[in-house]
């Protein structure tokens, strides 16, 4: 079956193959003489299964790929609150490399920038610039699942000619954003920037992104969810320079694009996907590269706006296994809007039963919001009179020591029991 998938990559790619526009970023030599034919796409799902096209196996500097993940390493350090404190979160509007910072306050617009980039290594903690950079290199390696290195040609070269970078770093300083020498700091961002990667190590790394923080490859939690969620959010809005727009239109994926022609792009809770050519657009952005991904995104659906259920879903059944007892059978993911729908629609039917039961035994997974909507079901049918109670054998909705525990029940033949019995205690009529 997996070869299906991988026909369907390879037809993608070869129709992007022939693509010949764009330029190689020659703001350093090293990445003036890479071979412009270089094409790859690597596919991992969210269970760390990976489809590989073309020259996956090509190692290319990841650039300013690195930005989310030095930025998401911050957060993971030392706190959101610190971090903001330090790097606003708005599209800049400017040039990937703008020597400013907002007119407000001071800071820089947003990581995905040089001057946020540059900040966001400034925050990760070390007292020696190799410290900081052992720290990103094991926090990359974790995310890629493998041990990172870099190209000691490109990080030479960046050293050697990175005067605007240099005078963005002393600009921050004067602003008091930056802690530390600015050419440390500066020394770790062009170390970083000069991470070598493969298309597969990217799409490892998008995938632990898309799975949460969790690489499905290792296993290994690398950070948390609310980590990933607001890294994402600012690789909607500020990650491939000034084409945001019309990315997330056509595209529709968090992503980050660097110089060395890669991209990086996830569908949360779904796939990771990395690219590779190196010629690049106006906009510094991989030409095949984006043809490629707003493919991938048309043929395969991945448009992460894309609305493709609808949450009277999350009730697989309703049934009356008794007069007076009707059973909400629930299952999939359980958030606020699906539970909300199952509040409403018992509430709905409340007249023609006595005892309701909710079944979430088929259900994977649930977040507070739903929780609480759903626990607190019981008391409110009990205001009408009525009696609410759950099956619930893995207590995804009343957890052990529960205020609602005599309402918990581990099979639904149990709770139709205890159904009957309510009835004929409390309607001695029948
Ligand atoms: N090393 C490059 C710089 O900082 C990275 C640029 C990029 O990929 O956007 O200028």
């Amino acid at each position: 079956m997996a070869a299906l998938v991988q026909q369907y990559l390879d037809l993608i790619r070869s129709e992007h193959a022939g693509v010949a526009e764009g330029a190689l970023a020659s703001y350093i030599p090293e990445l003036t003489t890479v071979d412009p034919d270089g094409f790859g796409v690597s596919l991992s799902s969210s269970d760390g299964f990976v489809y590989e096209s073309g020259d996956a196996a090509l190692e290319f500097t990841i650039q300013s790929i690195s930005k989310p993940f030095t930025y998401a390493l911050a957060l993971d350090q030392i706190g959101q609150r610190a971090v903001d404190a330090k790097i606003g979160v708005e599209p800049s509007g400017e040039a990937f490399n703008e020597i400013s910072v907002d007119p407000a306050t001071k800071t820089p617009k947003n990581p995905m920038i040089n001057a946020g980039a540059i900040a966001a290594v400034s925050l990760v903690p070390g007292a020696t610039p190799d410290e900081k950079f052992a720290l990103i290199r094991e926090f990359y390696s974790a995310f890629a699942g493998r041990q990172l290195e870099i190209d000691p040609q490109v990080y030479a070269s960046e050293k050697r000619t990175g005067s605007r970078n240099r005078a963005i770093a002393y600009m921050l300083a004067s602003f008091g954003v930056l802690d530390g020498d600015p050419d440390d700091v500066l020394d770790v961002y062009f170390r970083q920037c000069s991470f070598n990667v493969t298309t597969t190590d990217l799409a490892r790394m998008a995938a632990t992104l898309a799975r949460g923080g969790i690489n499905p490859m290792t296993g290994r939690r690398v950070t948390d969810a609310a980590v990933v969620r607001r890294t994402l959010s600012v690789m909607v809005t500020c990650g491939m320079y000034d084409a945001a727009g019309d990315w997330v239109s056509a595209v529709g994926m968090p992503a980050k694009s660097g110089v060395g022609g890669g991209i990086v792009a996830v569908l949360p809770g779904q796939v990771g996907i990395g690219v590779y050519s190196p010629l690049l657009d106006a906009k510094g952005n991989s030409v095949r590269g984006v043809r490629l991904c707003r493919s991938l995104s048309e043929q395969l659906g991945l448009h992460f706006l894309t609305v493709s259920r609808d949450s009277r879903a999350t009730l697989r059944a309703v049934y009356q296994p008794h007069d007076n007892i009707r059973v909400y059978e629930t299952h999939g993911d359980l958030l606020f809007c699906g539970a909300e729908q199952v509040v409403r629609t018992v509430d709905r039917g409340c007249d023609d039963f006595r005892v309701g039961i909710l079944d979430v035994s088929r259900v994977d997974d649930i977040d507070d919001a739903a929780r609480g909507l759903l626990s607190g079901m019981s008391a409110a049918l009990r205001d009408r009179g009525k009696a609410g109670l759950i099956v619930d054998p893995d207590r995804v909705v009343i957890p052990d020591g529960s205020e609602f525990e005599n309402i918990r029940y581990a099979t639904i033949e149990q709770a139709v029991d205890a159904a009957q019995t309510f009835i004929r205690e409390q309607f001695s009529d029948r």
